[in-house]
């Protein structure tokens, strides 16, 4: 688990980050574009408080329609070593976080281990979120073992077809499902008390515009995998950006018959541990002004 051959994640580049950048397009030095208090979590996750959101730069997903273009594109991105990670742990804990929520963490994955060493060696006590796009290699979520105690993967995709045309990973639904089965036998049980979550595991699932059926078949997989051992929370909050004019078949918003279809198609299935979405299907208040603010 290095950055000198970096196989961190199954884009399996192979580069040494000290000297160049692979899928991910970040260097072997961490990098964040936030870490404030966040509200539009799962309510579990969110609290009345917050949770304590630390979003890295650069992403080994590179979505057409990614929501967070900025900050996976490393455009908005500023340097922190281990201690200022750790230190920044502190100070949401302080402001009042629920829990600290490493978002799309995979690719710094050697500093994440040692921040969350050193925290707790500091007797830092709050839950560890693992915010993912759940594209992770089954050998880099074993170093996490112990130390996570949440992870809250994307299923984005059953259909290979549609991994490599908007994500160009063609592998996306298997090798997520393995995370996945890492993720679950690190934490096999949800607990949440006072309405907090303490322990388990959310699968997020996106539904695309025109694509229920695809999504349909994602969360039968799912539930026909994992039961009621998970939580699923069914998003309907994709926002079509600028960049996804070449692909105009998911250039607009998704409809709220195609989500309730989706949602009916749950309940049918027996999904009882869901979290849903309501009013607005799409909204831009889900995307945060990556504005350095704590880092
Ligand atoms: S973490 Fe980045 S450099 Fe390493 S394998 Fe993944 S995409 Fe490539």
């Amino acid at each position: 688990m290095s950055y000198s051959k970096c196989e961190l994640c199954p884009r399996l580049c192979g580069v040494d980050r000290s000297k160049s950048v692979g899928v991910c397009g970040m260097s072997d030095k961490p990098s964040l574009a936030r870490a404030a208090l966040h509200f539009w979590e799962e309510p579990c996750i969110s609290g009345e408080k917050g949770s304590g959101t630390v979003f890295f730069s650069g992403c080994s997903m590179r979505c057409v329609y990614c929501q967070n273009r900025n900050i996976a594109t490393g455009d908005v991105a500023k340097e922190v070593d281990t201690k200022r990670l750790t230190e920044i742990y502190f100070e949401l804990k302080e402001k009042g976080a629920h829990n600290v929520n490493l978002v799309t963490a995979s690719h710094f994955l050697p500093h994440i281990v040692e921040s969350i060493r050193k925290a707790k060696a500091e007797g830092f006590d709050l839950p560890f979120v693992y915010n993912t796009s759940g594209y992770e290699r089954v050998e880099s979520l074993k170093k996490l073992d112990g130390l996570i105690d949440i992870y809250l993967p994307d299923y984005k995709y059953a259909i290979s077809k549609d991994a490599k045309r908007y994500s160009s990973c063609p592998d996306y639904p298997e090798v997520a499902l393995k995370a996945i089965d890492e993720m679950l036998r690190q934490q096999p049980e949800c607990v949440i008390e006072n309405g907090i979550m303490l322990k388990g595991v959310i699968i997020r699932h996106m539904l695309l515009p025109g694509k229920v059926i695809e999504s349909k078949i994602a969360i039968k997989k799912l539930f026909d995998r994992y039961g009621d051992k998970v939580y699923y929370s069914l998003m309907s909050q994709y926002t079509p950006l600028p960049y996804v004019a070449d692909y105009p078949e998911i250039n607009r918003k998704v409809t709220e018959a195609e989500y309730q279809s989706l949602v009916s198609y749950a309940a049918e299935l027996g999904i009882e541990k869901a979290f849903i979405q309501t009013g607005e299907a799409a909204s831009e208040s889900f995307i945060p002004a990556f504005d350095f603010e704590g880092v």
